[in-house]
């Protein structure tokens, strides 16, 4: 629980996700203490102060949670442990029991299926065997392998198919803990984003739609053209995920909309998200403010959105077209300060505001 009032908030992560939370942080008049590996971090740039120090590194995390008031993490490879250790010095939201859940392919899916939320049908690997066994079980030739671990914007993933060689597919991976899922026949990719306060209080932004390239988010519109109900329901399973692990935080869930209008849930992020940077400008209250209030003890903010938003990712080279759109009318462009362009890094995005709801 919350001892006092949270005046600076730490963060473990100094990406572009940190930043954004930051600069909500300080529209509050909360500080923020960045606490990530890297130099010349995004979220180091925006902060009143950097601890430059390895995850692991018990004394400069010592430091750190002595610096501040309370503390929370803006990406999942954070190492379980270290969120344990600053437990016991400071409150820290979201709790370890969701980042676990959220690390490991397996335990997220039997966790969402346990609580009644289907996904794709999937099974643990721990061998090429055991894909070859599972594809015979399942009477099927394609696939989707990925590591139980470290996955994200498509890495560590291999698609299936007959022509493939499962072998060297499971080697390629380099993992003994690989998650076979059923490929989905999906018609949209949509998310849920869920925040969550001390009391209890849980508000739900519009459900996005989401489109990838490489599979990297480049485009998210909101909300998503599809039907009351289908959105509804989206809602309700995000809620039930918040509500499951007593969330204090941010958190979401992206879920497939298959061709015959059912959801089957992907993934959980335990924290803000790629698809809910429109609620910046579309928002009264965004997905980083609800961060920082939920995880600094502040009641959770109204969802509601005052505009309906485009949001365009600006993934390498794309920062490049930032002069196009900088003198366009409702149009607002946010650049993360990363130094150098490379192929597939997140450099900014742009929200076209589409009119007021
Ligand atoms: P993930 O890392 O699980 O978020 O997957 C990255 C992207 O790969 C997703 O956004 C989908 O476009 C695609 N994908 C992942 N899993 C599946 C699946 N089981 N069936 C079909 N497409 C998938």
């Amino acid at each position: 629980m919350m001892t006092k009032k949270v005046t600076v908030l730490g963060i473990l992560g100094g990406g572009q996700l940190g930043r954004m939370s930051t600069l909500a942080a300080a529209r509050l008049g909360i500080k923020t203490h960045i606490f990530c590996p890297e130099s010349n971090s995004p979220a180091s740039h925006v902060a009143a102060q950097t601890f430059e120090a390895d995850y692991t590194d018990k004394a400069a995390l010592k430091a750190f949670a002595k610096s501040v008031d309370a503390i929370s993490y803006e990406f999942e490879n954070i190492p379980v442990e270290t969120v344990r250790y600053l437990k016991k010095l400071k409150p820290v939201y979201p709790d370890d029991y969701l980042l676990e859940i959220a690390q490991h392919r397996w335990h997220e899916k039997q966790f969402l299926n346990n609580i009644g939320i289907p996904t794709a049908n999937w099974a643990k690997a721990c061998s090429a065997n055991q894909v070859h066994a599972t594809l015979e079980q399942w009477k099927t030739t394609v696939c989707i392998l990925k590591t139980a671990r470290f996955g994200y914007d498509g890495k560590g993933q291999v698609k299936i198919n007959k022509r493939s060689d499962i072998d060297a597919a499971f080697a390629s991976l380099k993992s003994d803990e690989v998650i076979i899922e059923a490929v989905v026949p999906f018609a949209h990719e949509i998310s849920v984003i869920v925040a969550r306060d001390v009391f209890g209080k849980t508000e739900c932004y519009d459900i996005t739609l989401n489109e990838h390239k490489n599979h990297i988010l480049s485009k998210t519109t909101a909300p998503a053209p599809l039907s009351p109900a289908l959105l509804a329901k989206a809602k309700k399973l995000g809620k039930k995920v918040a509500n499951e692990v007593g969330l204090v935080g941010v958190l979401t869930l992206e879920l497939f909309v298959t061709k015959d209008g059912k959801l089957l849930a992907n993934e959980i992020a335990p924290r803000t998200h790629n698809s809910g940077h429109w609620t910046i400008d579309a928002c009264a209250v965004s997905q980083f403010e609800n961060h920082v209030r939920t995880v600094c003890g502040l009641p959770v903010g109204p969802t509601a959105r005052h505009s309906d938003a485009v949001m365009l990712n600006l993934i390498g080279d794309d920062v490049k077209l930032v002069d196009k759109y900088v003198d366009k009318p409702n149009t607002c462009v946010h650049l993360y300060g990363k130094p150098d362009i490379r192929a597939g890094r997140k450099m900014g995005h742009i929200t076209l505001l589409r009119g007021k709801h």
